[in-house]
């Protein structure tokens, strides 16, 4: 698979580092420095229990320092579950015959936005299924990002749409980015060359550096926030960080720029698949704590994106360790938000989720922990991308900004739209956050607040 030197990868797999070597390198991590892929490994090797404690505390620190409290929150939004695919682990695999195929018309995306904006949402992750080419119709996803940013609901809008979707070429791209999108996320699923043609079977997705180069042509176009990914349980978890890391190098020594997010998801059972109740790897809760906090030190300014895949219980504990954005209330399936549905119904979905509490309880439970949620997009907006958006994070200037806009956001999310105990809750934890501001930032956030209680929304700065 190009970019990937899978000898090198398995050389540096054999390393057995010493505590003492361990010990620096997580000095080295609370510069908040990059780090190498070999110390990468050296980390991601360690098993014995003391030294994961001391990781993990690691991980926790750099966290705080770059993140501060704050927790993005998104929903996804399925529009079409078509595929011309036959990747053996996923539910909408084109050979799997138990899945009932939709497309959603525009009309019912804007629909389904609408149910989630009463919910409070504010960020969306659009994400398709990759149809044949007799369908492949850029202007389709174009037309339906703009009309997930032209629903409305009493004033409040969707901010930011990422989308989850299939290569492009750049000509395509170009399309996309014109519809105002935030991230362009693809995840390699496997960057094992053996193991990805194996369960790749069909259709487009079976060329691996097809898959690679969809992120060559994001740039190109121009979409400068890429979310990247491998998908667990394919092959070896270790191998599969490893080859991520070396993605990342090459994109960053060839753009300047590294992903802005990545994505650890773990293979959930899926309707129609034996492979996916059976993956090759079983990754246990202990692997994934340990990749989170791993990644949260090699690449510190990344965020790291979980997704509802996971338990409430593990999806607390990874927020800890170097998670900055989860999702909340999903369903995998187009046309899956309804007003009165019972979860899991459909047999389209994608595959199972673990974590089915609503915005609301996600939010007072990351309240109670002390953690802020927040639905920012306020980079984006700015124009704060790419290479700007590196250049503010790498000294931490951009968490002073950020505190203001989560505050903003959390703000307006109580006042709309949260249950009286969260309110209360969110209250409590704004005050805290009032008494650590300066004069100035304090005498800004008041009168961002005061416009709120005028009935003004979606100010940021
Ligand atoms: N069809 C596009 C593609 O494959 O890139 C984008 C959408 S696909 C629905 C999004 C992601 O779902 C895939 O990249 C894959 O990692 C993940 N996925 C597929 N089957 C899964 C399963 N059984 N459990 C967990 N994640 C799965
Ligand atoms: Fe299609 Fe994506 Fe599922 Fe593969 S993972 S079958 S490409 S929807």
């Amino acid at each position: 698979m190009k970019h990937i030197d899978e000898a090198k990868i398995n050389s540096l797999l054999e390393i057995e580092p010493e505590p003492e070597e361990i010990e620096k390198i997580l000095e080295k991590t609370k510069r908040l420095q990059r780090l190498t892929l070999e110390e990468s490994a050296k980390l991601l090797s360690v098993k014995d229990e003391i030294l994961l404690k001391k990781i993990y505390e690691a991980a926790a620190y750099v966290k705080n320092t770059i993140y501060g409290k704050r927790v993005v929150l998104f929903v996804p939004l399925y529009i079409s579950n078509i595929c011309a695919n036959s990747c053996l682990y996923c539910g909408f695999a084109a050979n799997n015959k138990l899945a009932v195929r939709k497309r959603l018309s525009i009309q019912e995306i804007k629909e389904q936005t609408e149910i989630l904006l009463k919910r409070g949402h504010k960020r969306i992750l659009m994400v398709a299924g990759e149809a044949p080419s007799s369908h492949r119709n850029i202007d389709y996803y174009v037309d339906a990002v703009k009309a997930i940013y032209a629903a409305e609901y009493k004033g409040n809008k969707i901010k930011r749409v990422n989308v989850n979707a299939a290569p492009m070429s750049i000509e395509d791209f170009e399309k996309l980015k014109t519809s105002g999108i935030g991230t362009y996320q693809i995840f390699q699923e496997t960057y094992h060359e053996k193991t990805y043609r194996k369960l790749h079977i069909a259709g487009p997705k079976s060329d691996p550096d097809n898959r690679l180069d969809a992120i060559d042509n994001a740039f190109a176009a121009g979409i400068d926030d890429v979310g990247i990914g491998p998908l667990l349980g394919l092959y070896k978890p270790d191998f599969e960080i490893l080859a991520m890391l070396m993605h990342i190098e090459y994109l960053e020594n060839k753009y300047g720029i590294g992903p802005h997010t990545i994505s650890v998801p773990r293979i959930e059972p899926a309707p129609g698949s034996d492979y996916a109740s059976r993956p090759d790897y079983q990754i246990m809760a202990g692997d994934l704590k340990k990749i989170v906090a791993v990644l949260r030190l090699s690449v510190p300014y990344t965020g790291i994106i979980m997704s509802t895949r996971e338990t409430a219980e593990l999806r607390d504990e990874l927020v800890n360790l170097g998670v900055s954005q989860i999702s909340a209330e999903s369903k995998v399936t187009p046309g899956g938000y309804e007003e009165t549905d019972e979860h899991n119904k459909h047999m389209d979905r994608q595959f199972s989720l673990n974590d089915q509490r609503s915005l609301n309880e996600i939010a007072q439970s990351l309240l109670a922990q002390g953690f802020l949620p927040s639905f920012c997009a306020a980079c984006y907006r700015k124009n704060r991308t790419g290479e700007t958006f590196m250049d503010l994070a790498k000294p931490g200037e951009i968490k002073h900004m950020c505190d203001m806009n989560a505050l903003i956001t959390l703000k307006e999310y109580l006042e709309d739209f949260a249950a009286p105990e969260v309110k209360e809750a969110g209250y409590k934890l704004i005050e805290n956050y009032k008494k650590n501001l300066d004069e100035k930032s304090l005498k800004l956030l008041e009168r961002f607040f005061k416009n709120i209680d005028n009935g003004i929304r979606d100010e940021y700065v």
